[in-house]
């Protein structure tokens, strides 16, 4: 069975490009990659003291992986590419890379370390601008609002623009 994902790269420390066009190539290997985003750049969000810029970018991926095993060999990539182990404080942190899972075609997943689609799709600015590059008719299968609607919708006031 062939599974597509649309997933979220995004990071900000380091030579993010470079990490990204790392992680894209790692991925590939796993199987088809079908379409990419441009690179945005966006003010970090959710921080009080000063951080460097969060890059982010989307791919579309089809691979036989189901969801949960695609997620450990996701995770294994951000650790092969330098990222650290979440503090306890559970808050969002800066980091090289970090790569989300935001759909898997009309699949819908609730488990303890899985919840497709991505809970936050709806209030991230910097989720949705990228999105709506690539897929902005794509219908959300929760929602049932297309990605033109929700970033129409979206409250996220962060500015996000191309690199
Ligand atoms: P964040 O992305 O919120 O900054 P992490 O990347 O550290 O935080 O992810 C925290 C946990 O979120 C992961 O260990 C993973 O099990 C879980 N998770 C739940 N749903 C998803 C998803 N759709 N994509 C990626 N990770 C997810
Ligand atoms: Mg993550």
């Amino acid at each position: 069975m062939q599974y597509i994902y649309i997933l979220l790269l995004g990071g900000n420390l380091g030579n993010v490009t470079q990490t990204f066009e790392e992680a894209i190539s790692l991925i590939k290997k796993k199987g088809e990659l079908n379409s990419k985003t441009s690179l945005y750049k966006t003010a970090p969000w959710g921080f009080d003291e000063q951080v460097p810029l969060f890059y982010n970018q989307a791919i579309e991926i089809m691979t036989d992986y189901e969801p949960m095993e695609f997620l450990d060999f996701l995770q294994e990539v951000e650790k092969t590419l330098g990222r650290e182990e979440k503090t306890h404080n559970n808050r969002y942190t800066s980091r090289t890379i970090d790569i989300d899972i935001l759909f898997c075609g009309n699949i819908v997943m609730n488990t303890p370390r899985l919840t497709i689609p991505h809970p936050q799709i709806q209030n991230r600015r910097f989720v949705l601008e990228p999105l709506n590059e690539k897929w902005s008719h794509f219908i959300h299968p929760v929602l049932h609002k297309d990605v033109a609607t929700l970033l129409g919708n979206c409250n996220d006031c962060s500015e996000v623009s191309l690199d």
